[in-house]
């Protein structure tokens, strides 16, 4: 069983307006700018069984793809599309109401946010009161922290070492910290190592296999490498180019003497019953 923990949806201009568009452009000049909901169903799911579809609400970034929509998409084939939702946290009152119907109504399981995107201070009351709300309400909280070419806000809201206060003071939260923290993948090793319920996805990494492969190396060497899961950050990256750019990252390619990358690690990866470690089967 393979569970891609990281899949966007969105289309544009729908979901995604002009300065989000263009800043994309900028970093990544042949940037696919969202997809339809068919092109997700045919190759997010090819090579995987299961994928965790997210909504995303930035309007700070200019890119919100509705809980609604999401939920509408994951009704197409439960068995196989697990749906999160997002919340803009400025406002708790109205973002934990949202996370109630999200949970009781649109039957989404989890929760994404994003506060460099989002422009928030995710130790801020209204970050945290979120986090309160999504450990009672028992849905898992994958959180975007790391880098981004979205000009919305600070590098410091984006740091991962900020997640471990968060998952001091909610235990029972799982946590995913999207991408590895990158490119403070260091900065996210240490904060999963300390927490059970905190974890990291690959997703994305393969752009960047260098990185990847630093990361591989210091997890196993801190032996947290139970703790990654697999995720692609399609339409940005598919199954199929994941698993073999993870398959890929020896240690071989990048010269002799450099440490090898167990096999074991990867495959591991790879096949992780994430859905079981987030509590959602
Ligand atoms: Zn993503």
């Amino acid at each position: 069983m393979i569970v891609d923990v990281h899949t966007h949806v969105g289309e544009y201009p729908a979901h995604i307006n002009e300065t989000f568009a263009s800043q994309a452009r900028e970093a990544w000049p042949d940037a696919v700018l969202g997809g339809s909901l068919d092109e997700h169903y045919r190759d997010a799911l090819d090579g995987v069984d299961k994928a965790v579809v997210l909504a995303f609400n930035a309007p700070a970034a200019g890119f919100v793809v509705p809980n609604e929509y999401v939920a509408d998409y994951v009704a197409r084939d439960p068995a196989r599309l697990v749906g999160f939702g997002s919340v803009d946290p400025h406002n708790p009152t109205v973002a934990i109401e949202e996370l109630e119907r999200m949970r009781q109504d649109l039957g989404l399981v989890g929760c994404k946010l994003m506060p460099i995107y989002q422009n928030i201070d995710p130790l801020s009351p209204a970050f945290l009161a979120v986090c309160a709300a999504l450990e009672r309400l028992e849905m898992p909280m994958l959180i975007h922290q790391g880098t981004t070419f979205s000009r919305a806000s600070s590098l410091m809201y984006a740091r991962p070492v900020l997640i471990d206060e968060i998952a001091i003071r909610f235990p029972r939260l799982p946590i995913v910290i999207a991408h590895i923290g990158h490119p403070w993948t260091s900065e996210a090793i240490a904060v999963i190592r300390r927490h059970p319920h905190v974890y990291a996805d690959v997703s994305a990494l393969v752009s960047r296999p260098y990185l990847l492969y630093q990361a591989l190396v210091e997890a196993s060497e801190y032996r947290v490498t139970h703790k990654l899961i697999f995720g692609t950050d399609f339409p940005f990256f598919t199954a199929h180019q994941t698993i073999e750019g993870l398959r890929s990252v020896t240690g071989a390619a990048f010269g002799t003497g450099m440490p090898i990358v167990d096999p074991d690690v990867v495959e591991g990866i790879i096949y992780r019953p994430s859905l079981e470690l987030l509590g959602i089967e």
